[in-house]
Protein backbone atom coordinates (compact mmCIF):
# COMPACT_ATOMS: atom_id res chain seq x y z
CA UNK A 1 0.00 0.00 0.00
CA UNK A 2 1.16 3.59 -0.62
CA UNK A 3 1.15 5.51 2.25
CA UNK A 4 1.56 9.30 3.43
CA UNK A 5 3.24 9.87 6.97
CA UNK A 6 3.15 13.21 8.42
CA UNK A 7 4.86 14.12 11.47
CA UNK A 8 8.51 12.21 11.98
CA UNK A 9 8.82 12.68 15.79
CA UNK A 10 9.36 11.10 18.79
CA UNK A 11 6.21 8.42 18.10
CA UNK A 12 5.39 9.20 14.60
CA UNK A 13 9.35 8.02 13.35
CA UNK A 14 9.26 4.87 14.39
CA UNK A 15 5.45 3.90 13.24
CA UNK A 16 6.79 4.79 10.01
CA UNK A 17 9.44 2.76 9.95
CA UNK A 18 7.25 -0.40 11.63
CA UNK A 19 5.13 0.07 7.88
CA UNK A 20 8.08 0.60 5.93
CA UNK A 21 9.34 -2.88 7.63
CA UNK A 22 6.09 -4.37 6.71
CA UNK A 23 6.48 -3.59 2.81
CA UNK A 24 4.27 -0.60 2.26
CA UNK A 25 5.51 2.14 0.45
CA UNK A 26 6.17 5.02 2.40
CA UNK A 27 6.58 8.72 1.51
CA UNK A 28 7.14 10.76 4.78
CA UNK A 29 7.53 14.25 5.87
CA UNK A 30 8.14 16.55 9.38
CA UNK A 31 8.35 20.55 8.97
CA UNK A 32 11.60 19.47 11.01
CA UNK A 33 14.59 19.06 8.58
CA UNK A 34 16.31 17.04 11.53
CA UNK A 35 13.80 14.84 11.99
CA UNK A 36 14.06 13.99 7.83
CA UNK A 37 17.25 13.56 8.11
CA UNK A 38 17.40 11.10 11.10
CA UNK A 39 14.75 9.14 9.43
CA UNK A 40 16.22 9.37 5.88
CA UNK A 41 18.90 7.68 7.12
CA UNK A 42 16.86 5.11 8.53
CA UNK A 43 15.59 4.22 5.41
CA UNK A 44 12.25 6.38 4.92
CA UNK A 45 11.85 8.08 1.97
CA UNK A 46 11.08 11.79 2.71
CA UNK A 47 9.17 14.00 0.35
CA UNK A 48 9.69 17.40 -0.39
CA UNK A 49 6.32 18.52 1.60
CA UNK A 50 3.50 17.61 2.98
CA UNK A 51 1.34 18.01 -0.22
CA UNK A 52 3.46 15.93 -1.96
CA UNK A 53 3.68 13.51 0.28
CA UNK A 54 0.06 12.67 -0.38
CA UNK A 55 0.06 12.66 -4.27
CA UNK A 56 -0.69 8.66 -4.85
CA UNK A 57 -1.06 8.16 -1.13
CA UNK A 58 -4.19 5.06 -0.27
CA UNK A 59 -3.85 5.79 3.42
CA UNK A 60 -2.20 9.52 5.03
CA UNK A 61 -1.42 9.08 8.70
CA UNK A 62 -0.50 12.08 10.40
CA UNK A 63 1.09 12.39 13.78
CA UNK A 64 1.64 15.88 15.08
CA UNK A 65 1.68 17.70 18.74
CA UNK A 66 -1.43 18.95 19.08
CA UNK A 67 -4.90 20.76 17.57
CA UNK A 68 -3.97 23.36 16.14
CA UNK A 69 -1.21 21.67 14.19
CA UNK A 70 -3.88 18.86 12.96
CA UNK A 71 -5.91 21.88 11.98
CA UNK A 72 -3.03 24.07 9.95
CA UNK A 73 -2.53 20.26 8.15
CA UNK A 74 -5.96 19.84 6.85
CA UNK A 75 -8.38 22.14 6.78
CA UNK A 76 -7.93 26.29 5.30
CA UNK A 77 -7.93 26.94 1.66
CA UNK A 78 -4.65 25.67 1.24
CA UNK A 79 -5.25 22.31 3.81
CA UNK A 80 -4.36 18.68 2.81
CA UNK A 81 -7.48 17.82 2.69
CA UNK A 82 -8.03 20.22 -0.60
CA UNK A 83 -4.85 17.89 -2.20
CA UNK A 84 -6.03 14.48 -1.01
CA UNK A 85 -7.57 12.72 -3.88
CA UNK A 86 -11.03 11.29 -2.75
CA UNK A 87 -11.80 7.79 -1.83
CA UNK A 88 -8.58 7.71 0.30
CA UNK A 89 -8.39 7.00 4.15
CA UNK A 90 -7.26 9.40 6.27
CA UNK A 91 -5.70 8.17 10.01
CA UNK A 92 -5.06 10.94 12.32
CA UNK A 93 -2.86 9.39 15.08
CA UNK A 94 -2.67 12.86 17.21
CA UNK A 95 -3.93 13.56 20.59
CA UNK A 96 -5.77 16.45 19.74
CA UNK A 97 -9.40 17.95 20.97
CA UNK A 98 -11.76 15.42 20.12
CA UNK A 99 -14.11 18.66 18.45
CA UNK A 100 -11.11 19.22 16.37
CA UNK A 101 -11.81 15.12 15.18
CA UNK A 102 -15.03 16.04 14.51
CA UNK A 103 -14.39 19.00 12.40
CA UNK A 104 -12.03 17.04 10.15
CA UNK A 105 -13.94 13.98 9.81
CA UNK A 106 -16.77 16.30 8.76
CA UNK A 107 -14.44 18.62 6.09
CA UNK A 108 -12.99 14.94 5.08
CA UNK A 109 -16.41 13.64 4.51
CA UNK A 110 -17.33 16.87 2.73
CA UNK A 111 -14.70 15.32 0.12
CA UNK A 112 -15.31 11.43 0.00
CA UNK A 113 -11.86 11.04 1.90
CA UNK A 114 -12.79 8.76 5.21
CA UNK A 115 -11.28 10.38 8.27
CA UNK A 116 -10.60 8.73 11.54
CA UNK A 117 -9.05 9.60 15.02
CA UNK A 118 -6.67 7.18 16.16
CA UNK A 119 -4.78 8.32 18.89
CA UNK A 120 -2.26 5.76 20.61
CA UNK A 121 -1.11 4.71 24.20
CA UNK A 122 2.39 2.27 24.75
CA UNK A 123 4.61 5.21 24.69
CA UNK A 124 8.10 5.03 22.69
CA UNK A 125 8.83 1.82 23.81
CA UNK A 126 5.72 0.18 22.02
CA UNK A 127 5.93 2.76 18.84
CA UNK A 128 9.67 0.83 18.29
CA UNK A 129 8.11 -2.24 19.42
CA UNK A 130 4.72 -1.84 17.41
CA UNK A 131 3.14 -3.02 20.42
CA UNK A 132 0.90 0.46 20.68
CA UNK A 133 -2.75 0.49 22.02
CA UNK A 134 -4.56 2.19 19.46
CA UNK A 135 -8.10 4.19 20.36
CA UNK A 136 -10.25 4.72 17.21
CA UNK A 137 -13.50 7.36 16.92
CA UNK A 138 -15.06 6.66 13.46
CA UNK A 139 -16.95 4.13 11.17
CA UNK A 140 -16.78 0.45 11.84
CA UNK A 141 -16.06 0.26 7.65
CA UNK A 142 -13.30 3.09 8.12
CA UNK A 143 -11.83 1.16 11.19
CA UNK A 144 -11.69 -1.85 9.38
CA UNK A 145 -10.17 -0.10 6.30
CA UNK A 146 -7.36 0.93 8.74
CA UNK A 147 -7.10 -2.19 10.70
CA UNK A 148 -4.45 -3.54 8.28
CA UNK A 149 -2.27 -0.67 8.81
CA UNK A 150 -2.74 0.07 12.43
CA UNK A 151 -1.79 -3.61 13.01
CA UNK A 152 1.26 -3.15 11.81
CA UNK A 153 1.84 -0.59 14.40
CA UNK A 154 -0.12 -1.55 17.09
CA UNK A 155 -1.19 -4.68 19.27
CA UNK A 156 -4.63 -4.04 20.15
CA UNK A 157 -7.10 -1.90 18.35
CA UNK A 158 -10.23 -0.55 20.14
CA UNK A 159 -13.37 0.81 18.82
CA UNK A 160 -13.91 3.46 20.88
CA UNK A 161 -17.24 5.02 18.75
CA UNK A 162 -18.18 7.66 16.66
CA UNK A 163 -15.99 10.47 14.96
CA UNK A 164 -14.06 12.11 18.53
CA UNK A 165 -14.52 8.91 20.31
CA UNK A 166 -10.56 7.78 20.23
CA UNK A 167 -9.31 11.06 21.73
CA UNK A 168 -11.91 11.10 24.37
CA UNK A 169 -10.58 7.30 25.48
CA UNK A 170 -7.35 8.71 24.91
CA UNK A 171 -7.72 11.92 27.51
CA UNK A 172 -9.37 9.63 29.94
CA UNK A 173 -6.29 7.33 29.80
CA UNK A 174 -3.81 9.96 29.85
CA UNK A 175 -5.44 11.97 32.89
CA UNK A 176 -5.13 8.63 34.98
CA UNK A 177 -1.47 8.24 33.34
CA UNK A 178 -0.61 11.41 34.70
CA UNK A 179 -2.11 10.95 38.13
CA UNK A 180 -0.29 7.29 38.92
CA UNK A 181 2.81 8.95 37.71
CA UNK A 182 2.72 11.85 40.44
CA UNK A 183 1.27 9.40 42.89
CA UNK A 184 3.69 6.90 41.99
CA UNK A 185 6.81 9.45 41.90
CA UNK A 186 5.53 10.55 45.57
CA UNK A 187 6.00 7.25 46.81
CA UNK A 188 9.24 6.54 45.69
CA UNK A 189 10.36 9.94 46.90
CA UNK A 190 9.21 9.28 50.58
CA UNK A 191 10.80 5.92 50.60
CA UNK A 192 14.09 7.62 49.50
CA UNK A 193 13.39 10.14 52.02
CA UNK A 194 13.41 7.45 54.53
CA UNK A 195 16.67 5.93 53.51
CA UNK A 196 14.67 2.81 51.61
CA UNK A 197 16.67 1.75 47.99
CA UNK A 198 14.62 3.39 45.62
CA UNK A 199 14.86 -0.53 43.56
CA UNK A 200 13.62 -2.02 46.05
CA UNK A 201 10.72 -0.11 47.16
CA UNK A 202 10.08 0.21 43.10
CA UNK A 203 10.10 -3.55 43.48
CA UNK A 204 7.80 -4.31 46.08
CA UNK A 205 4.99 -1.73 44.69
CA UNK A 206 5.29 -3.18 41.45
CA UNK A 207 4.49 -6.21 42.77
CA UNK A 208 1.71 -5.46 45.20
CA UNK A 209 -1.34 -3.47 45.32
CA UNK A 210 0.46 -0.14 44.22
CA UNK A 211 1.57 -1.69 41.17
CA UNK A 212 1.06 0.23 37.79
CA UNK A 213 2.40 0.95 34.69
CA UNK A 214 4.92 3.59 35.55
CA UNK A 215 5.91 0.91 37.92
CA UNK A 216 6.39 -1.51 35.25
CA UNK A 217 7.96 0.32 32.16
CA UNK A 218 8.24 3.92 33.16
CA UNK A 219 9.99 3.86 36.69
CA UNK A 220 10.32 7.99 37.53
CA UNK A 221 13.62 7.98 39.20
CA UNK A 222 17.13 7.69 37.11
CA UNK A 223 18.95 3.92 37.16
CA UNK A 224 16.27 2.15 38.40
CA UNK A 225 15.13 0.77 34.83
CA UNK A 226 17.65 0.82 31.81
CA UNK A 227 15.36 1.80 29.26
CA UNK A 228 13.26 4.21 30.84
CA UNK A 229 13.57 8.30 29.66
CA UNK A 230 14.52 8.58 33.36
CA UNK A 231 17.60 6.70 32.98
CA UNK A 232 18.21 8.73 29.40
CA UNK A 233 17.89 11.98 31.00
CA UNK A 234 14.66 12.52 30.48
CA UNK A 235 14.92 12.67 26.75
CA UNK A 236 13.15 11.40 23.64
CA UNK A 237 9.89 10.14 25.65
CA UNK A 238 6.48 11.91 26.25
CA UNK A 239 7.55 15.40 26.89
CA UNK A 240 6.14 17.45 29.90
CA UNK A 241 4.65 19.71 27.42
CA UNK A 242 2.28 17.36 25.95
CA UNK A 243 0.91 15.60 28.75
CA UNK A 244 0.21 19.38 30.15
CA UNK A 245 -1.45 19.59 26.94
CA UNK A 246 -3.24 15.98 27.29
CA UNK A 247 -4.61 17.44 31.55
CA UNK A 248 -5.65 20.84 29.41
CA UNK A 249 -7.87 18.92 27.46
CA UNK A 250 -9.55 16.46 29.92
CA UNK A 251 -10.36 19.60 32.13
CA UNK A 252 -11.49 21.23 28.84
CA UNK A 253 -13.68 17.94 28.55
CA UNK A 254 -14.74 18.12 31.89
CA UNK A 255 -15.66 21.28 32.38
CA UNK A 256 -18.23 20.76 28.91
CA UNK A 257 -19.90 17.80 30.66
CA UNK A 258 -19.78 19.07 34.23
CA UNK A 259 -17.98 16.39 35.25
CA UNK A 260 -15.94 16.37 38.56
CA UNK A 261 -12.15 15.84 37.92
CA UNK A 262 -10.14 17.21 41.26
CA UNK A 263 -6.91 14.96 40.65
CA UNK A 264 -6.98 15.43 36.82
CA UNK A 265 -6.86 19.12 37.52
CA UNK A 266 -4.45 18.87 40.44
CA UNK A 267 -2.19 16.82 38.02
CA UNK A 268 -2.74 19.31 35.57
CA UNK A 269 -1.59 22.34 37.60
CA UNK A 270 1.35 20.36 39.18
CA UNK A 271 2.75 19.41 35.50
CA UNK A 272 2.28 23.00 34.76
CA UNK A 273 4.67 24.28 37.61
CA UNK A 274 6.90 21.74 36.35
CA UNK A 275 6.97 23.07 32.79
CA UNK A 276 7.00 26.62 34.02
CA UNK A 277 10.17 25.81 36.31
CA UNK A 278 11.74 24.73 32.72
CA UNK A 279 11.20 21.19 32.36
CA UNK A 280 8.59 21.56 29.92
CA UNK A 281 10.90 19.82 26.82
CA UNK A 282 11.75 16.68 29.65
CA UNK A 283 9.87 13.74 29.99
CA UNK A 284 6.97 14.42 31.85
CA UNK A 285 8.06 11.23 34.50
CA UNK A 286 10.67 14.54 35.11
CA UNK A 287 7.93 15.86 37.36
CA UNK A 288 9.52 13.27 40.05
CA UNK A 289 12.49 16.55 40.68
CA UNK A 290 9.77 18.47 42.08
CA UNK A 291 9.06 16.09 44.96
CA UNK A 292 13.06 15.03 45.19
CA UNK A 293 15.35 17.05 48.22
CA UNK A 294 17.70 19.15 45.94
CA UNK A 295 21.16 17.09 45.98
P1 LIG B 1 7.02 15.16 18.88
O1 LIG B 1 6.98 16.58 19.31
O2 LIG B 1 8.23 14.32 19.18
O3 LIG B 1 6.78 15.05 17.29
C1 LIG B 1 5.85 15.79 16.57
C2 LIG B 1 6.44 16.06 15.19
O4 LIG B 1 5.46 16.71 14.37
C3 LIG B 1 7.65 16.99 15.23
O5 LIG B 1 8.77 16.34 14.61
C4 LIG B 1 7.19 18.23 14.43
O6 LIG B 1 8.24 18.83 13.69
C5 LIG B 1 6.14 17.62 13.53
N1 LIG B 1 5.18 18.57 12.97
C6 LIG B 1 4.44 19.51 13.61
N2 LIG B 1 3.62 20.15 12.74
C7 LIG B 1 3.84 19.58 11.53
C8 LIG B 1 3.28 19.79 10.22
N3 LIG B 1 2.32 20.69 10.01
N4 LIG B 1 3.74 19.01 9.21
C9 LIG B 1 4.70 18.09 9.42
N5 LIG B 1 5.26 17.84 10.62
C10 LIG B 1 4.82 18.57 11.66
O7 LIG B 1 5.71 14.48 19.49
P2 LIG B 1 5.45 12.94 19.76
O8 LIG B 1 5.98 12.58 21.12
O9 LIG B 1 5.85 12.15 18.57
O10 LIG B 1 3.85 12.97 19.89
C11 LIG B 1 3.00 13.12 18.77
C12 LIG B 1 1.56 12.99 19.25
O11 LIG B 1 1.38 11.70 19.87
C13 LIG B 1 1.14 14.02 20.30
O12 LIG B 1 -0.18 14.40 20.08
C14 LIG B 1 1.30 13.27 21.62
O13 LIG B 1 0.45 13.80 22.63
C15 LIG B 1 0.93 11.86 21.20
N6 LIG B 1 1.51 10.77 21.99
C16 LIG B 1 2.82 10.79 22.37
C17 LIG B 1 3.34 9.73 23.11
C18 LIG B 1 4.79 9.70 23.55
O14 LIG B 1 5.13 8.83 24.38
N7 LIG B 1 5.66 10.56 23.05
C19 LIG B 1 2.53 8.63 23.44
C20 LIG B 1 1.21 8.64 23.01
C21 LIG B 1 0.71 9.69 22.29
Amino acid sequence: MKIAFIGLGNMGGPMALNLKKAGHTLSAFDLSAEACKKFAAEGLPIAASAAASVADAEVVISMLPASAHVEGLYLGSDGLLGKIAPGTLVIDSSTIAAATSRKVAEAGAARGIAVIDAPVSGGTGGAIAGTLTFMVGGSEADLERARPVLEKMGANIFHAGAAGAGQTAKICNNMLLGVLMIGTSEAIALGIANGLDPKVLSEIMRRSSGGNWALEKYNPLPGVQEASPASKGYAGGFGTDLMLKDLGLAQENAAAVRASTPLGGLARNLYAAHSLAGHGGLDFSSVIKMLQKKA
